[in-house]
C-alpha cells in the first residue's frame, strides 16, 4: 500500500456525516489486507514505522532548518486508547529540541477565567517544530457536551447550551484552525478509535498488574459508563471540523502497532510533502566561510 492510500484510507471528508460504528477498530480494514492475513500485516506495519522513524527525523530537521511551517498534532480519544504509548514511540526519533507535548487536563481557575481557546493558544507550536497536544480544545466540546455541568465554572454569558451553542463552538475551532493554517501551522488530527471491549481488556491489565496500577485512575470507570454519549458526542465533532484545512484521521485503535505504523505514516508523509529547504548561502556568506576558514587554518 502507497502512502497516499493510507492517508485516504483514513481521512474523514469534509461534509461527512460519521458513524462511528462503521469505522474497524482492529487491523483489517481493506478486503486485501484481510487476505494478506495478521502476521503479514503486522509484520509490515513494523516495517513502515521503521521507515517513518528514519523519515521523520530528517523531516524533521528540513522543518527545524526551513523555519516556515510547524505542525501540530492533536491527539483525541478515549481513556486506554494509547494516546501516551503513539507519542512516545512515533516521536522516538525525533530532535527534542525540535518538538514540544502539552497534555491538557481539567482546566485551572486562572484557564476557566480565559475564553476556552487561551490555553491552548499559548502553548502552540513556534515554526519549525512539531508541537502534539495531548488532549486538546476537543475537550471543550467533548467532556463538556457529555458533562454540560461542566459550563458552569466558565462563566459564559447567558443563553441556551443547545444545538446552537454546540455549533457556535466548532466554528470558532474551524475558524481557529484555518488562522493556523494561513498563518503556515500545519493541522493534523488523530481519533484514536478503540473499542469498548479493548478498553474493558487494557482496564483490566491495569488493575491486574501491579505495574500497571498507577495508570487507573477511579473517573476512567465513571466515564466508561457514558461511552454511548461519548461516542455520539464524537461523531458530532468529527463530523463538524473535519475540514479541507485541517482533517480528521480516525485510527484504528485496537492494536497498538496498527495505531503507531498509521500515524507515523500520516505524520512523516505530511511534512515530506510541504516544500522545505534548507537556507540558501548567499555569495557574501560563502565568502565570510571561506575568510573564516582560511583564518582557522593558519592559526
Ligand atoms: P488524563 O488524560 O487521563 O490525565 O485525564 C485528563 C482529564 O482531564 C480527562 O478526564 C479529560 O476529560 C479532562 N479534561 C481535559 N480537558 C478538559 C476540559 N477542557 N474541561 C474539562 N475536563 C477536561
Ligand atoms: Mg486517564
Amino acid at each position: 500500500m502507497i502512502r497516499k492510500d493510507i492517508i485516504e484510507l483514513f481521512r474523514v471528508l469534509p461534509g461527512t456525516r460519521i458513524r462511528l460504528s462503521d469505522y474497524d477498530t482492529g487491523w483489517a480494514q481493506t478486503r486485501e489486507l484481510k487476505e494478506l492475513g495478521k502476521d503479514v500485516v503486522k509484520e509490515r506495519a513494523r516495517v513502515i514505522l521503521e521507515k517513518n522513524l528514519e523519515d521523520l527525523a530528517e523531516a524533521q530537521e528540513r522543518l527545524w532548518a526551513d523555519d516556515r511551517y510547524a505542525v501540530l498534532v492533536v491527539l483525541q480519544a478515549m481513556d486506554a486508547a494509547g494516546k501516551d504509548g503513539t507519542i512516545k514511540h512515533v516521536m522516538s526519533g525525533v530532535n527534542p529540541q525540535g518538538c514540544q507535548v502539552f497534555s491538557f487536563k481539567k482546566p485551572s481557575a486562572e484557564e476557566l477565567d480565559h475564553n476556552f481557546l487561551w490555553r491552548y493558544m499559548k502553548s502552540l507550536p513556534e515554526r519549525g517544530r512539531i508541537g502534539i497536544f495531548n488532549r486538546s480544545f476537543y475537550e471543550d466540546v467533548l467532556v463538556v457536551k457529555v458533562h454540560p455541568e461542566l459550563l458552569t465554572p466558565q462563566k459564559l454569558p447567558p443563553g441556551k447550551r443547545g444545538k446552537a451553542f454546540w455549533e457556535a463552538r466548532y466554528e470558532d475551532i474551524n475558524a481557529f484552525e484555518r488562522h493556523l493554517v494561513r498563518n503556515g501551522t500545519i493541522v493534523l488530527k488523530f481519533f484514536l478509535n478503540v473499542s469498548k471491549k479493548e478498553q474493558k481488556r487494557r482496564f483490566l491489565e491495569r488493575l491486574e498488574n501491579p505495574q500497571k496500577h498507577w495508570k487507573f485512575s477511579a473517573s476512567d470507570l465513571a466515564e466508561r459508563a457514558f461511552w454511548d454519549q461519548y461516542m455520539e458526542t464524537y461523531e458530532d465533532a468529527l463530523s463538524a471540523t473535519s475540514t479541507d484545512w485541517a482533517p480528521w484521521y480516525i485510527v484504528p485503535a485496537d492494536h497498538k502497532w496498527v495505531t503507531r505504523a498509521v500515524v507515523a505514516d500520516i505524520l512523516t508523509t505530511t511534512i515530506c510533502w510541504l516544500d522545505l529547504r534548507y537556507p540558501e548561502v548567499t555569495e557574501a556568506q560563502r565568502q565570510a566561510l571561506e575568510h573564516a576558514r582560511q583564518q582557522l587554518t593558519h592559526e
